[in-house]
């Protein structure tokens, strides 16, 4: 979630999403826009309750729903399985296919620019975003789910921090297909140029170990690793 005072940008949707933005601090009917990588539950599973809420809430601005070409009709069928798609009453609903790439920006909302990059997540089209923040220059990249990409490198380069995923450790290569370990991470973090890396998508079977896995990335970037942290506020 990218917040910003002109409004704000979710980009993917997991479980109970008003609630967590509400927990977080963050006003639901600020969303300007949502962005949907690629359509694993644990990305996409939360959309038709955050639309359902924002109903409930009263919204009735058109929101944008950017995803992948091949995304839109899924999604659709999900939001039209819930009732949510051309339901009478509802706000509009813009979903739209994202070419992703180099070129014109995704979306711009305020000072915030939303550019993207194909990644390498097996057989599922998905993508990386980095979020610019003009003039300042601040920026942030997120993989998304993707084994080591040059595409990642090359969208974070010259970020200013890089939310990775790091699913696993080194030492259980092979155990996901189509995802990174940390090591991978740091080694992206450090080709990149980033001052920051933040270690996300971590599976649950690691949870007792994340410094392990911050130790791992360490070993091949000299910068700041942290460990993603659910709900707490990263000032851009
Ligand atoms: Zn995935
Ligand atoms: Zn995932």
């Amino acid at each position: 979630m990218f917040v910003v005072a002109e409004g704000a940008v979710l980009v993917d949707c997991g479980g109970s999403p008003v609630q967590k933005l509400r927990r977080a601090g963050v006003d639901a009917r600020a969303l300007g826009c949502v962005v949907i990588t690629h359509v694993h539950p644990d990305h996409a599973y939360g959309l038709p309750a955050l639309l359902q809420n924002l109903l409930l809430l009263g919204r009735t601005e058109p929101l944008p729903i950017l995803c992948r070409p091949e995304h839109v009709e899924p999604l659709r069928s999900v939001l039209a399985a819930f009732q949510l798609w051309e339901r009478p009453g509802m706000f509009a609903l813009l979903l739209r296919g994202i070419e992703p790439g180099p070129g014109a920006p995704a979306l711009e909302l305020g000072p915030l620019v939303l550019t993207t990059a194909p990644n390498a997540h097996g057989s599922m089209p998905n993508f990386a975003v980095r979020v610019d923040v003009r003039p300042r220059g601040a920026s942030v990249v997120y993989s998304s789910d993707t084994e080591p990409c040059e595409s990642v490198v090359a969208l974070a380069h010259g970020a200013d921090t890089l939310i990775h995923e790091a699913t696993f450790p080194a030492r259980d290569r092979g155990r996901f297909g189509a995802h990174s370990t940390a090591e991978e991470a740091g080694m992206i973090a450090a080709r990149a140029g980033v001052r920051r890396l933040i270690l996300a998508h971590i599976e649950a079977d690691y949870h007792a170990e994340v410094e392990a896995l911050a130790a791992e990335a360490r070993r091949h970037f000299g910068g700041v690793v942290e460990i993603a942290q659910e709900l707490v506020p990263y000032p851009l």
